[in-house]
């Protein structure tokens, strides 16, 4: 009995210290989705804004991809909590513990929850040969292409999952989903006219868009956005899809046990990332919003993601979108 407790008290001195120190080594943030795309983007600016907050150690993203980010979030909450391993995830974190079942983690107790980091709107994007110049164009091709209709997404459980699920419920015309890993590789295949539409986060749609590499006919949000080149796109509220809102946000999480002063040094790195200049910049330049005040805290970010869940529950359950 003696020798446990010196053991304990061993251990309790060792992550003592090691919380002093920290950091000492590369911290890696898990992306659930691959390289190039939407939340690999935001993870990324965050990681280079992150690293100057926490004494110059690198912050690497390490691209975990598949099953609509259950892959990576699972590796996230299996990792040892020493405060090296990360998660960057967005509104799956939300939307996965109803359209996927037998997720192989608890959202809500596998976690510590360090913070939201921004809300980002989504586009209906189009391959650039579709003939539909905007919605109501478009809804007249998808009912006289009935059965032939491919939609790209990055899987169950993704935010274009989710987009697409909700936007095939109101326009009642069921479509061939087309998975892929992230929407990064979706957004080649809808650019190369593989696939005919995607509904996507703008940090990854605004550059194609721009460039006219697919056409853009409406965006998810109740409200137009004001970024320049994306502030003519109607809403699909007022292109006739009544109630149809979708905005996609991030966190940053821990896995469960993370020391509390190593929380509390990552919190106080993320808060600095979020109000660096460059950071917000970059952010907006790609039609995101930068989350700042109480929504940078962690007890803040459990509570909206409790929420989220409640918000999406009876959505999804109504809308008898199962991903099985
Ligand atoms: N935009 C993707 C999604 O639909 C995620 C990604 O590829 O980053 O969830």
């Amino acid at each position: 009995m003696k020798k446990l407790v010196t053991l304990l008290a061993l251990a309790a001195v060792a992550l003592a210290s090691h919380a002093a120190d920290y950091p000492t080594k590369p911290i890696s943030i898990i992306v659930p989705f691959t390289a190039g795309g939407p939340t690999d983007r935001v993870a990324r600016d965050l990681a280079e804004a992150m690293r100057k907050q926490l004494g110059g150690v690198s912050v690497v993203v390490d691209n975990v991809a598949g099953a609509g980010s259950s892959i990576g979030s699972a590796k996230a909450a299996r990792a040892t909590p020493d405060g090296y391993v990360l998660l960057l995830n967005h509104i799956g974190m939300a939307t996965m513990p109803v359209l996927v079942r037998n997720l192989p983690f608890k959202v809500e107790s596998d976690f510590e929850y360090l913070g939201l980091v921004n809300e980002v709107p989504m586009t209906l994007v189009t391959k650039p040969s579709l003939p539909a110049n905007n919605y109501k164009e478009l809804s007249a091709w998808l009912v006289q292409n009935k059965g032939k209709v491919n939609l790209g997404n990055a899987g169950v459980g993704s935010a274009s999952h989710l987009c697409g699920l909700l936007f095939q419920n109101a326009v009642q015309i069921d479509m061939t989903t087309v998975p892929y890993k992230g929407t990064a590789p979706a957004m080649t295949d809808l650019i190369g006219g593989q696939i005919d539409l995607m509904c996507d986060q703008t940090t990854n749609t605004t550059s194609q868009i721009e460039a006219k590499k697919v056409k853009a006919l409406a965006v998810t949000t109740a409200k137009r956005l004001t970024t320049p080149s994306l502030k003519d796109l109607p809403t699909l509220q007022e292109s006739g899809l009544k109630d149809f809102e979708v905005t996609i946000w991030h966190g940053l999480y821990a896995p469960k046990g993370t020391p509390a002063d190593v929380l509390a040094k990552l919190n106080t790195a993320l808060k600095a990332a979020l109000k660096d200049p460059d950071f917000i910049k970059k952010q907006e330049g790609l039609g995101a919003v930068v989350v700042t005040d109480k929504r940078m805290e962690p007890a803040e970010h459990k509570k909206f993601v409790l929420a989220e869940i409640a918000k999406w529950s009876p959505i999804i359950k109504a809308a008898n979108v199962y991903a099985d």
